[in-house]
């Protein structure tokens, strides 16, 4: 079932142009009610289209407010139990509550390096923006080749 915003716990990420749960969101549902008329909540975020999501969880996840939680399917979670992650900078929590009350924990690393410590493009050369317009550059590391009949699997 799809995700829902806790209202009192969005804060509307403060009034970006895109909101964390707007970028993340791979099927594009999450949306900011700016003004309030589609919801009746300004400045809060919804899911636009609850029957296209796909429970990603990436939403819950990155929003930093916590306040955006999934309705599962009854069949797979019984109605009282919730299934809601945490994450940190280091580690993510889930906690799971059942529907007779009790409720476990369980924490999970999810990273080896320390968060923005990460520099993808370090030691790696500077694009040639020149290049792309060659024959070749994008399948071939040095330019055009031309084909070789003898490499044909079907000759
Ligand atoms: S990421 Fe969270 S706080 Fe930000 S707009 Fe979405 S639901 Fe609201
Ligand atoms: S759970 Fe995934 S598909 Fe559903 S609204 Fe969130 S990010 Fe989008």
């Amino acid at each position: 079932m799809p995700t829902f915003v806790r209202t009192e716990k969005c804060d509307g990420c403060k009034g970006q142009d895109k909101t964390a749960c707007m970028y993340i969101c791979p099927h594009d549902l999450m949306k900011l009610d700016k003004d309030g008329s589609e919801t009746g909540h300004a400045m809060k975020a919804f899911n636009q289209e609850p029957e296209q999501c796909w429970e990603c969880y990436s939403c819950v996840k990155i929003c930093p407010q916590n306040a955006i939680e999934v309705r599962h399917y009854a069949d797979m979670v019984p109605l009282g139990g919730s299934v809601q992650p945490l994450r940190g900078t280091d580690s993510i929590m889930w906690t799971i509550k059942f529907r007779n009350g009790s409720m476990k924990r369980f924490k999970f690393p999810i990273r080896t390096t320390p968060e923005g410590s990460i520099d993808c493009y370090g030691g790696k050369p500077e694009a040639v923006m020149a290049n792309i317009t060659k024959a070749g550059f994008f399948n071939q590391m040095n330019g055009f080749r031309a084909g070789n009949p003898a490499e044909l699997i079907r000759k």
